[in-house]
């Protein structure tokens, strides 16, 4: 049997990692995050798009460390907001804003608004140190709820109702959301060229050490 491919998720964040640690397991692959390596210079999103986001993580990650890298850029796109937050999801509220806030916050600007229609969005981008990467997209549909109920997963989960099922994905178990969502979607096609993503890592990671990553910030 060949030996484990080691992939670091290029995140901090818990609730992605659990997913996406989730959705890969029985794969011939090592997991890891960002948690388990020193600390590697901070990675600005300044990104326009998921797309050019989840490129500059995954890429600059797989630099830093030397080994492929998977990142994951995702955001809730809102029909009555003209797409927003988007690619802000994350600083939707501020920089320091928790969860909690950023879906307070968007439940207020929904207060007088009908039209409750959203969606989430992910670009997952698996890339090598030289630079080449694979990308694979999800997208999910729902509302926004009037309230925020159930308190499993993260983000803005407690106020995403998906209508087939009536429940938001915070009332959702892990498999249940990783089946429907936007990353459950974009992992699936991951997954189902898994043995030929295997194959492409084998042949372009290069022998080369990783370049420098002493001291400096961490990515969030
Ligand atoms: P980023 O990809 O690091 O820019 O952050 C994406 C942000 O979008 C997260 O911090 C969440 O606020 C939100 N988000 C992305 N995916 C999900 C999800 O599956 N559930 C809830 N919120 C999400």
């Amino acid at each position: 049997m060949s030996a484990l491919i080691p992939i670091v998720l290029a995140t901090r964040n818990a609730g992605k990692t659990r997913e996406i640690q989730g959705l890969l397991q029985g794969f011939a692959v090592e997991i890891k995050n960002l948690d388990d390596f020193g600390p590697i210079p901070l990675i600005e999103e300044d990104g326009a798009t998921f797309d050019e986001n989840a490129y500059k993580k995954a890429s600059l990650t797989a630099r830093y460390l030397g080994l492929p890298a998977l990142a994951d850029d995702s955001g809730l796109l809102v029909d009555a907001l003209g797409g927003a937050p988007g690619v802000l999801s994350a600083r939707y509220a501020g920089p320091d804003a928790t969860d909690a806030q950023r879906c307070q916050k968007l439940l207020e600007a929904l207060a007088d608004t009908e039209n409750r229609k959203a969606a989430f969005e992910c670009v997952l981008s698996l890339a090598v140190p030289t630079g080449p990467a694979l990308t694979y997209e999800g997208r999910c549909e729902g509302v926004i709820a009037r309230v925020p109920a159930g308190d499993n997963g993260f983000g803005y989960d407690p106020i995403f109702l998906y209508p087939a099922l009536n429940k938001t994905f915070a009332q959702l178990t892990l498999a249940e959301k990783g089946r429907i969502s936007h990353r459950g979607k974009a992992l699936a096609e991951l997954c189902a060229e898994f043995d030929r993503v295997l194959i492409w890592i084998r042949q372009h990671m290069p022998d080369a050490a990783p370049i420098g990553c002493m001291g400096g910030q961490t990515n969030g």
